[in-house]
């Protein structure tokens, strides 16, 4: 097993990607913390921590709030003593057009997708480079952290952000043996394109695109994130890993 007691933080695992990351993870021995937004879903978080067995835990926390991830940081050190994992994959989008967009839209957009990672990174760095030893960070980021997708200005500049910023803890947190790195995901069946996936036009012109020719599946992009997750990884930080289907290299067919 690849995760063998390693303590990780999966935020947003409670749906969709984080969800299969959080599997993953715990079928490849870790402990692991499934972080979820809200109280609504305290029973379903806690269920499925419990179905990874006695070592894993639930906690609530929005990852935009700062007292809410320091909370969560101290609660996993009280617990645990250390982490040596941390996925950032808790995130939004908000499909509008650009002149349309509302000063609060773009703000949740930035405080969710930029600011929360920068609060979960921050935390989860400062208590790696305290216990030694170094650890492991990966965003969930996007193909759209470069390439463009028309209405949704405000979740590309956000991961366009999230890009930047592995780029730079790359080389700062390298003396500490900290791995920093994106995870770029094309088009994968969650929730969050539940719209696109139950229109049979729109899903259709979404697969045109793939040149694979099919959504990815939430658990191919968990083995990759094991994989960066692990001492197999040793030597890789500061790059974006696309888990597409070929998407970003499409070109346009007319
Ligand atoms: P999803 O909607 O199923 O999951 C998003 C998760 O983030 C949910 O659990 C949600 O509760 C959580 N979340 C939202 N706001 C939060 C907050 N403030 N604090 C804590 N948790 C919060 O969608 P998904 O597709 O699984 O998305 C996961 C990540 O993958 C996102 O960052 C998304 O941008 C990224 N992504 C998804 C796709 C795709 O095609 N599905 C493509 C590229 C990138």
């Amino acid at each position: 097993m690849k995760l063998q007691d390693k303590v990780a933080l999966v935020t947003g695992a409670n749906s969709g990607i984080g969800k299969a990351i959080a599997t993953r993870f715990a079928a490849e021995g870790a402990r692991v913390v499934v972080n979820y937004h809200s109280h609504e879903d305290d029973q379903q978080a806690a269920a499925e921590a419990r179905s990874f067995g006695d070592e894993s835990i639930a906690l609530v926390g929005d990852v935009s709030n700062r007292e809410d991830v320091q909370r969560m940081m101290g609660m996993i050190v009280e617990r645990f003593g250390r982490l040596d994992i941390a996925v950032n994959n808790a995130g939004i989008e908000i499909k509008k057009p650009f002149l349309d967009t509302t000063p609060q839209e773009w703000e949740r957009v930035m405080a969710v997708n930029v600011s929360g990672v920068f609060f979960v990174t921050q935390a989860a760095a400062i208590q790696m480079v305290k216990q030694g030893g170094g650890g492991k960070i990966i965003n969930i980021s996007s193909v759209h952290e470069d390439i463009p997708f028309s209405g949704y200005t405000s979740y590309c500049a956000s991961k366009g952000a999230v890009r930047m910023m592995m780029r730079n803890l790359s080389i700062e947190l390298a003396p500490h043996r900290i791995n920093v790195n994106n995870i770029a995901p094309g088009a994968i069946a969650t929730p969050i394109n539940q719209a696109v996936l139950d229109d049979p036009a729109a899903r259709a012109q979404a697969i045109e695109e793939i040149p694979w020719g099919r959504f990815g599946r939430p658990e191919e992009v968990a083995a990759v994130a094991a994989f960066l997750a692990s001492d197999e990884a040793e030597y890789v930080t500061g790059s974006t890993y696309c888990v597409d289907g070929g998407l970003v290299r499409q070109v346009t067919k007319y």
